[in-house]
């Protein structure tokens, strides 16, 4: 069993990802679950610019999107609301649809860079707020910078001890300092995930840190319908195997998943 936890649709900024793409590139790699998130809910630019207003999807309107994908396909595709703590707060409106889906919805996705905000703000502290009043794991983009850190997410997963967090990346474009100085003080609600990490990396963490850590994730289809072709994915598929003891690797690729984001296959 696969479940990548790590997965979009959306048109907006460069990327082009439908829901056709992510269900035949389920298919062609044998995945049997996604955490869909919707990247319309994207608040700035590659560059940090605020998009227009015209080009401005609400949270709400973004996640209806994802949600409505995931109503079609409950048994494959469960949804990460993506909110947007720059412009919009965590309120009535978006509890309402987190209530009313709660059965499809597996957890809050943060991106500091694309909200160009700190992870470690009162804005998005408010929302982790309603993560944690329905038991949402957070996950959130880490990379190199200040509001994208790891230690970032260090911080506020300190004040939120009920709360799991999942650093995505384990910090993109860094050396895995951060995230491994993250691991080290061991806190029993911080995780990560391999997307766009080698399979180097992820084996050290596991060894060094435990093989309950990390959880399998892609990105898919930010790429194209081939992104799980590319290298850096086959090798969680073909050199894994062979590499980690088969409780590392179901642990990897399904089981802390099910654990982390209560996921009922
Ligand atoms: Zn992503």
């Amino acid at each position: 069993m696969i479940i990548d936890t790590h997965v979009h649709i959306g048109k907006s900024l460069n990327f082009v990802m439908n829901e056709k793409m992510v269900i035949d590139s389920m298919k062609a790699n044998h995945i049997d679950f996604s955490i869909v998130s919707n990247a319309e809910a994207v608040e700035v630019d590659h560059n940090q610019y605020l998009l227009p207003k015209d080009k401005q999807i609400s949270q709400i309107n973004a996640n209806r999107k994802v949600i409505n994908f995931a109503r079609k396909h409950k048994e494959k595709i469960g949804v990460a609301i993506w909110v947007k703590p720059l412009q919009e707060k965590p309120n009535q409106r978006l509890e309402n649809l987190i209530k009313e889906n709660r059965d499809c919805i597996y957890a809050m996705k943060f991106h500091p860079y694309h909200s160009k905000i700190s992870f470690n703000s009162p804005e998005v502290r408010e929302f982790v707020k309603l993560a944690e009043k329905y038991n949402l794991p957070v996950v959130t983009h880490t990379a190199a910078g200040f509001d994208c850190s790891p230690l970032r997410v260090l911080e506020v997963a300190k004040d939120f001890p009920n709360t799991k967090f999942v650093m995505v990346h384990l910090g993109l474009n860094t050396d895995y300092k951060e995230a491994k100085e993250v691991f080290s003080h061991r806190l029993p609600n911080i995780f990560g995930d391999t997307t766009w990490v080698s399979l180097k990396v992820t084996k050290e963490i596991i060894k060094t840190y435990g093989s309950h850590l990390l959880v399998f994730g892609t990105d898919n289809p930010i790429d194209g319908i081939n992104t799980l072709k590319k290298e850096i994915y086959q090798e969680y598929f073909v050199q894994a195997p062979k590499e980690l003891t088969k409780e590392e690797y179901e642990r990897l690729m399904f089981k802390n998943a099910i654990d982390i984001f209560n996921i009922k296959l």
